[in-house]
């Protein structure tokens, strides 16, 4: 079996998604290529892998490649794969510093081969797939999105160092117009540093949290809704599904939900009806759909968008990127544009967020939200440790928190955590450690452990 896997370099170093899909396709007992788009800086660090098993490892490296946005990467890379060849094709699911998660499904559509998504194990020839507690047989063609739970391993102490191969845009013979920047239908306009999430916190007795919560539920909600009104709005825009309406309305003067669910489906309506713009909900089935329907169309796609207007009649697309650290103003060259909309939680007045600081005592915190009639909420690092499921997750890979209280408990208070909670009217901060970001992000804080909460609502 041939297993091409498609890498990132960045800052001289693998990015950690594809790193797992290395070792996964090592692990297979493939004969595994390694393909990497990247500058030639990446080539010391992509020798390294020949010291793996690696049989291949090649650098499609040219000026003309510059810049190449998703969909033009997805391009590159199927042209150089058409030329490998290949059985399987695996792919990290994000890079760390797009977090777009669009070059494995554009690359699967535009190759035809069905799209398996966040592969999380393997054993025996059988693949576990993110949401999905029943293994799936491996198929003899498909591409693989890689998740995480393969650490790569270390070369062998005799293992020799081998060549990486370097292919410039002569090897593929793409008209340079289509590559690169030029050739990418989505352009950055500005990125300026994030200051999401900062609030000013008042320090308060862990005993006094109960009756906070009682006075703060008492107000009304005051946070709007996730998208504000542009002035200015685009002639017709689609929503393919409803939790993508409030943004589609934010910006389309003509708004249209679309019922078809198939990627070939919503290709073929969004041909037909011409939209400005195309919206999906950046939930798990929206972020693979959408660069798949993107692919499809070979229109413009920005993930995770946190906010819209429209200037001049062009959509303008706000994004967080390099882990929440900036927030980047994107438009997409093509007509349709296409996004993938955060969404918020429409959950309780109160929410609970949750992190690794409470790790095994989940009964506990859902008596807790029962109680006080509170939905539960997570960061990432309690998903990744079995804590709590995906849907739960805040952040910028996961949804919008939207209440009027969000207590958060045992969470240090990543960006990657508090971007999202801008829609939460208060923020209550638990934390022993009192040098722990969340107090920055908090409107009230205690320096507590989650013991000590749980028995002030219980001694109550
Ligand atoms: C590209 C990218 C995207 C990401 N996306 C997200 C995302 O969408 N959402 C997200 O949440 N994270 C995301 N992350 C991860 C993020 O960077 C942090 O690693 C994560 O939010 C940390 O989670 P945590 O606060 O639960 O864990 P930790 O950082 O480990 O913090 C645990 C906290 O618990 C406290 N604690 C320990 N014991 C107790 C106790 N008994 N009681 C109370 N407190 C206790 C500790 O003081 C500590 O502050 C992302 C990271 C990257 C790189």
């Amino acid at each position: 079996m041939r297993a091409l896997v498609c890498v990132r370099v960045a800052g001289g170093e693998l990015q950690p998604f594809d790193a797992c899909a290395v070792e996964l396709g090592l692990r297979m007992g493939a004969e595994v290529t390694v393909l990497s788009l990247c500058p030639p800086s990446a080539a010391e660090p992509l020798r390294a892998l020949t010291r793996l098993g690696v049989a291949r490892v090649i650098l499609l490296s040219d000026a003309v490649y510059a810049g190449a946005d998703t969909l033009v990467t997805a391009r590159i890379l199927a042209c150089a794969a058409q030329k490998i060849g290949y059985d399987l094709i695996l792919c990290g699911r994000t890079t760390t510093e797009g977090e777009t998660a669009q070059v494995g499904p554009m690359l699967a559509t535009l190759l035809g081969i069905p799209l398996l998504p966040s592969v999380m194990d393997y054993e025996d020839g059988c693949l576990t797939l993110r949401g999905n507690d029943r293994p799936c047989a491996l198929p003899p063609s498909a591409l693989l999105t890689v998740e995480r739970s393969f650490p790569l391993r270390f070369p062998r102490l005799r293992s020799c160092l081998g060549e990486v191969e370097i292919w410039n845009n002569s090897v593929l013979g793409l008209p340079p117009a289509e590559c690169g920047l030029q050739g990418s239908p989505t352009r950055v306009l500005a990125a300026r540093e994030s200051v999401a999430g900062a609030r000013v916190c008042q320090k308060i007795e862990v005993g006094e949290i109960p009756a906070l919560i009682k006075e703060l539920r008492k107000k009304e909600k005051q946070v709007a809704g996730e998208f504000p009104p542009s002035e200015e709005k685009l002639p017709l825009v689609l929503a393919v599904g409803e939790q993508a309406l409030s943004a589609a309305r934010a910006v389309g003067a003509r708004v249209e939900l679309l019922a078809e669910q198939e990627p070939a489906a919503i290709a073929a309506a969004v041909r037909a009806k011409d939209p400005d713009a195309v919206l999906f909900p950046a939930t798990a089935e929206g972020r693979n759909l959408a660069p798949i329907v993107a692919a499809m169309i070979g229109a413009g796609l920005c993930a995770d968008c946190t906010g819209l207007a429209v200037k001049h009649g062009e959509l303008i697309l706000t994004r967080p990127a390099r882990g929440g650290s900036i927030t980047a103003d994107i438009v997409c060259r093509t007509r349709p544009a296409m996004a993938s909309v955060r969404c918020e939680v429409k959950g309780a007045e109160i929410m609970i967020g949750l992190g690794k600081g409470t790790l095994g005592m989940r009964p506990q915190f859902e008596a807790l939200a029962q109680k006080l009639g509170a939905s539960l909420a997570a960061t990432r690092a309690l998903v990744d440790a079995g804590g709590a499921p995906y849907c739960e997750q805040i952040g910028l890979t996961g949804t919008k928190a939207a209440c009027k209280i969000y207590l958060a408990v045992g969470l240090s208070g990543a960006v990657q955590h508090t971007c999202a909670l801008d829609g939460a009217d208060a923020v209550i901060a638990v934390n022993p450690d009192r040098d722990a970001r969340i107090f920055s992000c908090a409107d009230y804080g205690t320096q507590a452990d989650a013991e000590a909460l749980l028995a002030a609502f219980w001694n109550v």
